[in-house]
């Protein structure tokens, strides 16, 4: 019995759609286009249940990884906020309201560095699902580290 292809599979609303195709789910080959439903690489039978199950569990990393990047982008924005904070605070020093600025900053530098840390608290895909996940946005996520960390250096330094 050939292998079904009428349960290929999207990972809905991702960057890159891609289907997903039939694999091992003992090794991951891609079983793709094969005569047969048991795996040339290990062996083992194509259950499509088994298959199912880890479609599903792929789809919920890459959920979690869309909103982990989605939280680092806006990390992003908040740890400029942070810098522009802290920068006016400098400014103003001596003033109430750079007090006020500095610790404005101080706690936007802080959620910054939590929002960019999210995308690498994301679980690391099998080896096979890798290539069918969006891209992890490392470079929002450390961006928002960055701009957090040094807002929190400077506001407690320059204390
Ligand atoms: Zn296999």
């Amino acid at each position: 019995m050939p292998i079904e292809y009428d349960d290929l599979d999207r990972i809905a609303g991702t960057d890159r759609p891609r289907e997903i195709p039939p694999f091992c789910t003992a090794c991951g080959y891609n079983l793709t286009g094969l005569p047969s439903n048991r795996c040339p690489e290990c062996g083992q039978m194509f259950i499509k249940v088994e298959w199912q199950k880890k479609v599903e569990k792929l789809k919920l990393i890459a959920e979690e990884l869309r909103e982990a990047n989605w939280w680092a982008r806006a990390g992003f924005f908040v740890g400029i906020a942070a810098v522009i904070c802290a920068g006016v605070a400098v400014l103003l020093r001596g003033s109430w309201s750079s007090v006020f600025l500095a610790v404005a900053g101080a706690v936007l530098g802080l959620c910054a560095a939590f929002l960019g840390l999210g995308v690498f608290r994301v679980p690391r895909p099998p080896k096979w699902g890798g290539e069918l996940l969006p891209a992890r946005d490392y470079p929002s996520a450390l961006a928002s580290l960055i701009f957090g960390a040094a807002v929190i250096a400077g506001v407690i330094w320059s204390w």
